[in-house]
């Protein structure tokens, strides 16, 4: 992906274009996995830790990446694809996470099976991550 076009993703988003912005976002593209803030800090040591949490910030507000929670406390940020808007994040893809490389990963094409509550009760979100091997590692 070149740098003008990640250009053109930052100004659809109208985020003001930064390099920090532009690096992170190249990663992201060229990364099958979901990516931490500590995967980026260790990609990126000319960023410090604030700048870095910043960015994905701007990121998460914006619709460009969306945050997969794990049980594990780390936050995950996968990349969003087409669908997402600021502040209407449409998410019920599956999150796979791998016990051998520990990656996390985006099945963008495969949905949330639908789940039963209680009637009384509004879903907002739902979050399924599927652990196993990954097809690297199988
Ligand atoms: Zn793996
Ligand atoms: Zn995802």
């Amino acid at each position: 992906m070149s740098v003008k076009t990640i250009k053109n993703i930052l100004k659809n988003h109208k985020l003001r274009i930064t390099d920090c912005r532009i690096d992170v976002m190249n990663q992201f593209l060229n990364s099958k996995s979901a990516l931490s803030q500590s995967d980026l800090e260790g990609e990126f040591d000319q960023y410090d830790r604030v700048t870095l949490y910043r960015t994905l910030n701007s990121f998460l507000e914006s619709g460009i990446i969306h945050k997969i929670p794990n049980n594990q406390g780390t936050a995950t940020y996968g990349l969003c694809h087409d669908t997402c808007e600021p502040h209407n994040h449409h998410h019920n893809h599956i999150h796979f996470k791998c016990n051998n490389c520990g990656q996390i990963e985006c099945f963008d094409d495969r949905e949330v099976p639908m789940v039963s509550i209680p009637t009384g009760y509004q879903i907002e979100s739902v979050n399924l991550i599927v652990d196993g091997t990954c097809a690297n590692c199988a």
